[in-house]
């Protein structure tokens, strides 16, 4: 059982910026006006993207742009609606934060098994060897510094680019189902779920089955339906993972062996993540502060449309205190770090 050392000054002092930050705007923490906005406008983008490529376009060079165009819209809500929702981050109302964090079992990821492999396991043991299943990638890929490295990851920094777009389909139609049967993500095993949880996992994945399969094939070829379903997953399935691995597995990051006792949390959370890209307005809408993985691990509850002010707060403390504060520059420089580990981990 890992557990940490109580809070130190350092989770004191970054809580006390953080209240008295909204207390000096009087803003809200959660029910921001810009997230239903912008909800509403990746939710319309991605249903717009489906309705045309499926009941509009005709020709493959219309359709192609259009499964992209879906693909990142999916992404889009993977990032922004079901993570708020599942952190509780989106609003004060449980009911609101339950039916935005379910848009994740609407695109086929459960939101009940999300909640426990993310929220809890994720957030809580980042980075923990054995323990967070996010950087368990054997015996595909060796990403940290755990057992030796097997011959084949030497060329891991080549052809896990391509593993990585398979993650969605993985995810929807066998990991959720694994999970479920077994009842354990890791080293960590979880209690049943309760029956409405159950009926929400399998109605996503029926309505996810007939979204992608059944509407399409009212409409055209089955191999065409498969070959676009490919390309539309494939493109989600590589953004998902490169947009979460550019925070924790990189050559900025540290990862842990799991330990009785470990510091404070507060330090191990800065420690094991880093930011990218946080002076892109673009990148930061569209990851729904993913770019800003710092704040949102010390503060997972706080809606992602204030980690932009909130950045500055924490960097300071993190400095006062002699923490590691690791922000890449751009978008491409995280890349060539994540590229970087692949290949020193492979030689470890
Ligand atoms: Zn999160």
């Amino acid at each position: 059982m890992v557990k940490f050392a109580r809070p130190t000054g350092f989770q004191r002092e970054l809580r006390k910026a953080v209240d008295e930050y909204f207390s000096a705007t009087g803003l809200p923490r959660r029910d921001v006006p810009a997230m239903y906005l912008k909800s509403a406008v990746i939710l319309c983008w991605c249903a717009l993207s489906y309705w045309l490529l499926v009941f509009v376009v005709t020709e493959w060079y219309q359709a192609v742009p259009l499964c992209l165009s879906l693909a990142f819209g999916l992404a889009g809500i993977g990032f922004n609606i079901q993570h708020d929702g599942n952190h509780d981050a989106y609003s004060n109302s449980p009911f609101i934060n339950s039916l935005m964090g379910s848009t994740l079992d609407l695109v086929g990821g459960s939101s009940y098994l999300w909640r426990i492999k993310h929220n809890v396991i994720h957030h809580t043991y980042t980075n923990i060897v054995g323990v967070d299943t996010d950087i368990d990638l054997e015996p595909l890929a060796h990403l940290t510094d755990g057992p030796p490295p097997r011959r084949i990851h030497r060329l891991q920094f080549l052809y896990l680019w391509f593993f990585y777009g398979f993650l969605a389909v993985k995810w929807h139609w066998f990991d959720d189902f694994r999970d479920l049967l077994r009842r354990r993500m890791g080293v960590s095993s979880f209690a049943r779920p309760k029956r409405w949880e159950t009926v929400r996992l399998f109605s996503g994945k029926i309505v996810l089955f007939c979204l992608m399969f059944v509407i399409p094939l009212t409409q055209h070829s089955f191999g065409t339906v498969i070959v676009f379903y490919i390309i539309t997953t494939f493109v989600l399935g590589l953004l998902l993972s490169v947009v979460f691995q550019l925070a924790h597995c990189v050559e900025e990051t540290s990862f842990k062996n799991a330990e009785n006792r470990m510091g404070d949390w507060a330090i191990h959370q800065v420690e094991t993540t880093t930011n990218f890209a946080r002076r892109s307005r673009l990148l930061t809408w569209y990851f729904g502060g993913l770019n800003y993985q710092i704040e949102h691990h010390l503060f997972p509850k706080i809606c992602h449309l204030h980690y932009p002010a909130l950045s500055p707060l924490v960097e300071q403390i993190c400095v006062k205190f002699g923490v590691r504060y690791s922000s890449q520059e751009t978008f491409s420089a995280a890349l060539g770090s994540h590229y970087r580990l692949l290949r020193s981990k492979a030689l470890s």
